[in-house]
């Protein structure tokens, strides 16, 4: 039944494993290093800066507990920073806060790519759960159809994670632009600000990998396995 964690399974995935590991090692590294460089202001100040200088004066900014839980929530309107991000006084602070502000900034001039994530979302988390559950039924009982069903709600997460993708990279260069034109960091000082941001675009990119490799293995495995018509587990 648990055929997904064969070894040709982890195999086809490998690359991306050893991307999304690379990604969070150099992640947690420039955070920390990031955090050892003074900014003129915390993230908190850096965020709300950016969004007053946009007029999005009515977009709060609240604090919330853990570690890299910086996000910003559209429907609400809020953004929500770590404590780490949202009270000190360094680079990976206002990098950080910067690019949530980015988010904001999307959600207000209508960037088409947001929306489209926004309204992915549901049907990604749908996807992922019982997409997977199918998907495994279908295989290990040999009704394809069932298993077509799962691969296609899974697919759904892989086709999220894509369109996911630029919004990441253009909250991360609206972040930058702010920060330096603001003044907030000067251009010469932004290259730990730079190494948090791509290092977390990088870890966005090999999840995606991932699922899309993952889809590709399923997806031989319906289709390949039935063209061998008698090759089996
Ligand atoms: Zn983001």
């Amino acid at each position: 039944m648990f055929m997904y964690y064969d070894f040709l399974y982890l195999l086809a995935i490998s690359p991306a494993v050893i991307l999304g590991l690379i990604a969070q090692g150099l992640v947690s590294s420039a955070y920390h290093r990031g955090q050892q460089i003074p900014a003129k202001t915390t993230g908190f100040g850096a965020a709300r800066r950016i969004l007053d200088s946009a007029g999005l004066n009515d977009v709060e900014i609240e604090q919330v507990p853990g570690h890299m839980s910086d996000h910003y929530d559209p429907r609400a309107r809020v953004l929500r920073l770590s404590p780490e991000v949202y009270q000190s006084h360094s680079l990976t602070a206002v990098g950080i806060a910067a690019h949530e502000a980015g988010h904001a900034l999307q959600h207000a001039h209508g960037y088409l790519a947001l929306g489209i994530r926004n309204m992915a979302v549901p049907i990604a988390n749908f996807g992922s759960g019982i997409g997977m559950i199918l998907l495994m039924i279908g295989i290990g009982f040999h009704l394809k159809m069932l298993a077509i069903i799962g691969l296609l709600l899974f697919g759904s997460v892989a086709a999220f994670q894509i369109i996911n993708l630029p919004v990441e990279f253009n909250a991360s260069s609206r972040a930058k632009a702010e920060l330096v034109g603001l003044g907030i960091v000067a251009h010469q000082d932004m290259g730990p600000v730079n190494r948090v941001l791509n290092a977390a675009a990088l870890t966005y990119v090999a999840a995606t990998l991932q699922s899309i490799l993952a889809v590709l293995y399923y997806a031989y495995r319906l289709f390949g396995a039935s063209m061998r018509s008698s090759s089996d587990d």
